[in-house]
């Protein structure tokens, strides 16, 4: 029996650890769950990737976060499956034992992870950057390509090991062309061998557009500058299929009907496309009937609750709501809402409205001095753009440790035009380096 209610949060992503922080004052005791030790700052998981920020200035430890949050207490592990009628979910933890863990109160954020449209046996061939563990084997892999280019004398493996192509023209997929272009310039003063100025960055997107969800002008000046930067952007352009020499890419545009896949031999191919909820969104939805979309996300009630299961909420990418876009900021509104929703509940007060966002905008950076920001029906570009985005991701990243670390590190790379996280854990073997493509 217990003393208060327990809430159990799976997942210490940006839902998860905005509700388990805003329960801080609750009569309650709040049980967080991750399988990592680490809340991921993902926005910046692509400077991780391309070597300017190090693992841990994006991924603070969930228990130094709530080290002062008597109530709460964290429990690494893996739920693996979730009983609505007993209240209580399974965990797989670090020990590898299965226990169970009872709840008056489950609110499941447990994110997305990435879909390649049905394609799984591209997984082995592509480097997704959706975890820390995959943007550390991407920075590994752009190193390596770098160092195998310089390697040979064979123009056309120089070609291969220096052209990097990114499924995905999303602020994702921008961010990293961006970088990958300013890497190529910046470390080509230390190949000697190789002109990796000359490194091919090609941008895949689907669609007819980079960034959708942004207005035209500021689409455009996107455009326009990754395409000054000598990134080949090509839109309307589906990958047919991935392997360890390429990928094989197909334009719908006018003119190319009846034209086969185009070839472009790359060392790396990187994915930034699609992204589906946790497999526990389809879990839930087969315990409590609640419908399931196309990108497995759990159809909610207007309060972020179960059908039939006022004590179950689902929030931030797992969550089908009101149309709301997989982004933080909805993730942490729906945290704080439901936390407040339940706090509510518990003191006897009269239940809240239903759950409604307040869009804050959305930015994305295209160079070291070059963003887009849309905010309350204003537009920027450009270096005013950039230092907006700073400012906002500065705030937004979890203690003030790392935001020091993360300006120093920024002031760093400005001021030398290099960058700090340079290392391969794992020296030449037997056969050569080998970066190995994290599963996540
Ligand atoms: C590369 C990248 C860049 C992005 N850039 C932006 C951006 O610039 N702006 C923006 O607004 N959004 C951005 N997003 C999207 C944003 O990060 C997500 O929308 C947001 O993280 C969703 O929050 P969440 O709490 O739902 O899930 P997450 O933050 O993904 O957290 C999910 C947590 O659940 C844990 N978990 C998962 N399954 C289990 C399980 N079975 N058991 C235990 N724990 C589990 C995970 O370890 C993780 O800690 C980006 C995403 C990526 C991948």
């Amino acid at each position: 029996m217990r003393n208060v209610p327990r809430v159990v949060v799976i997942g210490a992503g940006f839902g998860g650890l905005s509700a388990a922080r805003h329960l801080g004052r609750a009569p309650v005791e709040v049980v967080v769950v991750d399988r990592t030790n680490h809340h991921l700052f993902q926005p910046l998981l692509y400077q991780v990737a391309t070597g300017i920020l190090s693992s841990g200035e994006i991924a603070p430890s969930i228990r130094s976060i709530f080290r002062r949050q008597r109530s709460t207490s964290i429990t690494l592990g893996k739920v693996t499956a979730v009983d609505v009628a007993g209240h209580q979910v399974e965990v797989c933890g670090a020990d590898g034992e299965s226990k169970r863990l009872g709840y008056d109160y489950l609110i499941v954020a447990a994110g997305a992870h990435d879909s390649y449209f049905g394609h799984h046996e591209w997984a082995r061939h592509l480097f997704p950057m959706k975890t820390l563990a995959q943007a550390v084997a991407l920075r590994e892999q752009i190193l390596t390509a770098f160092e195998r280019a310089a390697e040979t004398a064979d123009r056309e493996k120089q070609r291969r090991w220096t052209t990097f192509v990114i499924v995905g023209g999303g602020p994702t997929g921008v961010e990293l062309a961006g970088q990958l272009a300013t890497v190529a310039v910046q470390i080509q003063r230390e190949f000697r061998l190789i002109d990796s100025e000359q490194a091919r960055v090609v941008l895949v997107e689907g669609g007819g557009e980079l960034l959708a969800s942004f207005a035209e002008p500021l689409r455009h000046h996107a455009r326009k500058k990754l395409a000054a930067m000598g990134v080949e952007i090509r839109l309307g352009t589906m990958a047919v299929n991935v392997d360890d020499d390429g990928i094989d890419i197909h334009t719908a545009a006018k003119g190319n009907d009846g034209r086969g896949p185009e070839r472009i031999a790359a060392g790396t191919v990187i994915w930034a496309a699609g992204v589906e909820a946790s497999p526990l969104g389809r879990l839930l939805g087969d315990l409590t009937g609640a419908e399931v979309d196309h990108k497995g996300r759990v159809r909610v009630g207007p309060d972020c609750s179960l059908p039939g299961h006022p004590e179950v909420f689902c929030i931030g990418d797992l969550a089908a709501l009101n149309d709301l876009p997989g982004l933080c900021e909805p993730a942490m509104q729906e945290g704080r809402y439901v936390a407040k929703l339940i706090r509510r509940r518990l003191a006897g007060q009269a239940p809240l409205g239903p759950f409604r966002y307040r869009d804050l905008g959305t930015m994305a950076a295209i160079s070291p001095g070059d963003a887009i920001a849309q905010a309350f029906g204003l537009r920027l570009s450009g270096l005013p753009a950039k230092v907006a985005w700073a400012l906002v991701h500065i705030a937004f990243l979890v203690g003030w440790g790392n935001r020091l670390g993360v300006l120093s590190r920024w002031a760093h790379d400005i001021v030398t035009g290099n960058r700090s996280e340079r290392v391969l854990l794992e020296g030449v073997g037997e056969g050569g380096v080998v970066v190995r493509r994290s599963e996540g």
